[in-house]
């Protein structure tokens, strides 16, 4: 475990004593204080990693504070504490995630000294900032992603889905992340993954990610409902040896092939239609579940829907993060839900970012969703933290 750098604001000061101790008794270090002007000057100076900071005082309140932290660019990973009730402390989390700030979790009162070092244990690089930073200069070559995957550079990022009908965990997505590419910069995988498949790298890219995702999954506690979802480019049903290849890689860190879903991404046409029906029919003949990505943009279409064996639609977040403000995107979405019912098919909505959009999914019966509203994709050690102390999201 590395050490973390704690700073407590909580003006009542037995609490923050408390806090101060659990932290140094972990092997953290640790200071805190009672007064809101201090904690901000002792947060620019003394570079904490953490801050623990209590969002109902008395003489300032903590959404102050979370702004001033704003105006500072912090980017120390924000825990925050309060008896305040659930949806205050969800609003007050989007609030600083939109401000820029990078919130590790909250920690409602009274705590558990567990509570306390579980989310100590989650850095802020843990964690993905809400902007997703200045764009790449120049776009990354292939040379650069060939270096990337001989030095074993990518990593993967894991995000939850929930049941809406009661927002326990369905499932979690595993996600390429190229954190430090050309300039030092993370390259997002919206620009590497084409490259790759234009280039002829997909298949490394992918097999990297299934091996540490796998790896990650086989050994992270989940109730056997819990599914790991992969993304796999469209081209790679190309090849009839995905099959066994998959079939091995799941044996061999004992996981059930039941327990994987291939998410279906789609960029081109399909070069070879037969093979690819077949290759998607044997994997679920194998067991794997076939979901069809990106459902209602591009080239994830109906003819691709009623073509290949799949058991999950994925709508695409460009229609649900509309739900809120476009008549037209429920009607969509919910035409899409009825479709996916009438043809057996679970239903996953992605890019979730309100309670108000989740509700609507919920009601208009839609089965599962994902998204930053329940969780922005973290790295294997944060969604392990996530997955034990989360509490239910539902709208
Ligand atoms: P996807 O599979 O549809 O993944 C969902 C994307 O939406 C992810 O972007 C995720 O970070 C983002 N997202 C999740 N919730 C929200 C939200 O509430 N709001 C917004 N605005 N975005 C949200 P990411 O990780 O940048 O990945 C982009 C795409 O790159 C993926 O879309 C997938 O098509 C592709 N990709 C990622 N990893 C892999 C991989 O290992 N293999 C392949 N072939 N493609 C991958
Ligand atoms: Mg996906
Ligand atoms: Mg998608």
């Amino acid at each position: 475990v590395t050490t973390a750098r704690v700073l407590i604001l909580d003006d009542n000061a037995n609490v923050a004593a408390t806090l101060e101790a659990i932290a140094r008794r972990s092997g953290h270090e640790a200071r805190s204080t009672t007064d809101a002007q201090e904690f901000l000057r002792v947060a620019a100076d003394w570079c904490p990693s953490h801050l623990i900071l209590d969002l109902v005082m008395p003489e300032t309140d903590g959404m102050q504070v979370i702004h001033a932290l704003a105006a500072l660019r912090c980017q120390a990973g924000i825990i925050i504490s309060s008896g305040a009730g659930a949806r205050v402390l969800d609003a007050a989390q989007r609030a600083a995630v939109e401000g820029g700030l990078v919130i590790v979790g909250t920690l409602p009162k009274p705590f558990r000294p567990q509570a306390v070092r579980n989310l100590l244990a989650v850095g802020p690089r843990d964690l993905e900032h809400a902007a997703a930073g200045p764009p790449s200069l120049a776009s990354a070559t292939s040379a650069e992603l060939r270096k990337a995957l001989a030095a074993n550079a990518l990593e993967v990022f894991y995000q939850p889905k929930i049941r809406c009908s009661d927002g326990s965990v369905a499932g979690v997505e595993a996600l390429a992340r190229w954190p430090c590419g050309p300039y030092g910069r993370p390259v997002p995988p919206a620009e590497f993954v084409p490259l790759a498949e234009r280039d002829g790298l997909i298949g490394h890219v992918t097999w990297r990610v299934i091996e540490q995702a796998f790896a990650w999954f086989a050994s992270c506690p989940t109730p056997p409902t819990v599914h790991l979802a992969v993304n796999i480019s469209a081209v790679l049903l190309g090849d009839a040896g995905l099959v066994d290849q998959l079939g091995a890689a799941a044996a061999s860190h004992g996981l059930e092939a039941s327990r994987v879903v291939l998410e279906v991404t789609e960029t081109g046409a399909l070069a070879d239609p037969l093979t690819t029906l077949e290759v998607a029919t044997r994997l679920r003949l194998r067991g794997f579940s076939l979901s069809i990505d990106d459902f209602g943009v591009g080239y994830s279409s109906l003819v691709q829907l009623a073509r290949l064996p799949f058991a999950e639609i994925k709508i695409d977040a460009a229609f649900v993060r509309d739900i809120d403000r476009s008549a037209e995107a429920r009607k969509i979405v919910g035409a899409v839900i009825g479709l996916g019912r009438s043809l057996d098919l679970q239903v996953t909505a992605e890019g979730v970012e309100d309670e108000r959009s989740l509700k609507f999914l919920r009601d208009a019966g839609c089965e599962f969703a994902q998204g930053y509203f329940i969780a922005r994709p973290a790295s294997g050690d944060a969604t392990a933290a996530w997955l034990r102390t989360r509490r239910t999201i539902s709208a």
